[in-house]
């Protein structure tokens, strides 16, 4: 019986980061410069992977749901959407720093984390008094409750060890910059913190070219940027980063039903594409945004512990509303569906249920998920093996044609096995090294399929078909190939779950 270690401490983390660097995930963006903090780039398998969780999020949204399409709007946004949004005035972290070694941290961090201490010494009540507290003093903008809080939880700066806090300081996370090429016409813009608000301004365009009909979807993949104080976790937290975002607009009133639904949808969402249900649980907010009336995360347990990968929000008809004062423009929907007393539900701004994963957060849970050091057999025979087992559809690399041995016609039948198979689905092929060598190196990157051309291929037609994950072979005919394989990785499976 194979016998796979789980480890749970920040060196699996570090493992984590230093396979996924090795084997072409992800690297540190501009590295040869010594990198820049919380910036990532992903590499030729990272690509594929991520690449393979946007179309997943994107047609189980899209194709599976009737009532959902799709938009990409520009990171750049007229400067007021963000005056509406609420970010310009309260997108703040509110930050504190350590006089004796200059560093700066999250000063609701340091409470979240206390709280989180005496959560594991056994004194919930404690933590969870303290995260009311400060959600007391934040709500009212009293910073120096905060810093109070501080003090008086004798929280010292790791680095120095000392109690020589600053003030607390309100610090907003947007990106500016300027548009124009004359400064003195330039005018401040801002890189979007959150995709929503690219739907939010076009509900009216869809709703009117696509004739849409209340309730329906729009959904969206794309980058945003935040000047995230305290960067770390690799890429739990980036400054700049990919939301898949969709804004649900329902009649007022009939949010609650329509924000559980997506709650349930999501999480079978995660299951489907091989989180385990262990690994992930709701998260209800205690403190709401000023947009919600409820809202809730996807937690997935990182090695750093439970942490958010996706919220869901019933974000009201803040945004549409705001935007309808600032712009002066309706953003109202015509209802002609009757209410119990007969009468049209008529003109109204509608209510949205939002639904918002980080693409990097969810790449990092399937990472963090797939990582197995596996132990086999005994005393001398003892092996041990890293491997990677992705989800088949979610997978970089699907097969890996290798021939035993490059003489004797194996390579040029692996070459046109590999040649008719890559049309099907991503494919490679290697012929360097000892087979064995070969499998390790697939393992590393997830391949969940190695299919082997030996001498009996050039009898009878037949190859080896690998699996990563129980290294089992068997034999099938070439002409199998394409099917077998080709329904195992394909999307079909995950949606079939949904
Ligand atoms: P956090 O509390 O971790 O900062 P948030 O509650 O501010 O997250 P939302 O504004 O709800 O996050 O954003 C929706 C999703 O976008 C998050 O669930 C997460 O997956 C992703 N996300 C947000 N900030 C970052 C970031 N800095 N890096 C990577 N992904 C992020």
């Amino acid at each position: 019986m194979a016998e796979q270690k789980q480890q749970d401490t920040a060196s699996a983390l570090k493992d984590i980061i230093s396979h996924a660097k090795e084997y072409g995930f992800v690297f540190p963006s501009s590295e040869i410069y010594d990198g820049l903090q919380a910036v990532y780039d992903y590499g030729q398998n990272g690509v594929e992977l991520k690449n393979n969780l946007k179309t997943l999020w994107w047609k189980a949204m899209t194709m599976l749901n009737d009532n959902v399409v799709g938009i990409d709007a520009s990171i750049f946004m007229h400067p007021l959407t963000w005056k509406a949004s609420g970010h310009v005035d309260s997108f703040n972290d509110p930050m504190i720093d350590n006089k004796d070694s200059k560093k700066r941290y999250r000063a609701d961090q340091l409470l979240e984390a206390r709280a989180e201490q005496y959560e594991a010494e056994g004194t919930p009540e404690k933590g969870k008094a303290l995260l009311q507290e400060m959600a007391k003093f934040l709500d009212a903008g009293e910073l120096d409750g905060i810093r109070q809080l501080i003090i008086d939880e004798n929280i010292k700066c790791p680095i120095s060890g000392t109690l020589n806090w600053t003030e607390v300081r309100q610090f907003n996370l947007m990106f500016s910059t300027q548009v124009g090429a004359v400064s003195e016409d330039a005018s401040l813009i801002y890189l979007r913190p959150e995709t929503a608000q690219g739907i939010f301004v076009n509900f009216l365009n869809v709703q009117k070219s696509g004739r849409m009909k209340i309730p329906f979807g729009i959904a969206q993949i794309g980058k945003a940027f935040r000047n995230e104080i305290v960067a770390r976790n690799f890429i739990f937290r980036m400054r700049e980063f990919e939301q898949m975002e969709m804004q649900f607009f329902v009649r007022p009133g009939t949010e609650m039903e329509w924000y559980n639904n997506w709650k349930e949808t999501r999480l079978k969402f995660h299951k489907a594409i091989g989180l385990p249900a262990e690994n992930l649980k709701f998260h209800d907010h205690e403190k709401l945004a000023h947009y919600a009336n409820a809202a809730v995360d996807i937690e997935y347990k990182f090695p750093f512990g439970f942490k958010e990968m996706e919220g869901i929000h019933s974000r009201t008809d803040f945004d549409l509303g705001a935007h309808q004062t600032l712009s002066k423009k309706k953003q109202q929907y015509f209802d002609p569906e009757l209410d119990e007393n007969g009468k049209p539900y008529g003109n109204y701004v509608p209510f949205v249920v939002e639904t918002s994963v980080g693409a990097d957060r969810l790449f990092l849970a399937i990472l963090c998920n797939a990582y197995t050091n596996e132990t086999t057999g005994e005393g001398e025979n003892l092996k041990e093996r890293t491997f990677l087992k992705f989800h088949p559809a979610v997978a970089p690399i699907k097969a890996a044609v290798l021939p035993l041995v490059k003489k004797d016609g194996l390579a040029e039948k692996a070459q046109d096995i590999f040649h008719s198979l890559k049309r099907s689905f991503n494919t490679t092929y290697d012929d360097g090294g000892a087979i064995g060598k070969r499998y390790t190196r697939q393992d590393l990157i997830g391949t969940p399929f190695c299919i082997a051309v030996d001498y009996q291929t050039m009898e009878d037609e037949t190859v080896t078909i690998r699996h990563r994950d129980s290294m089992e072979q068997e034999r099938v005919h070439i002409s199998e190939l394409r099917e077998k394989i080709g329904n195992a990785v394909s999307m079909e499976r995950v949606f079939e779950q949904l």
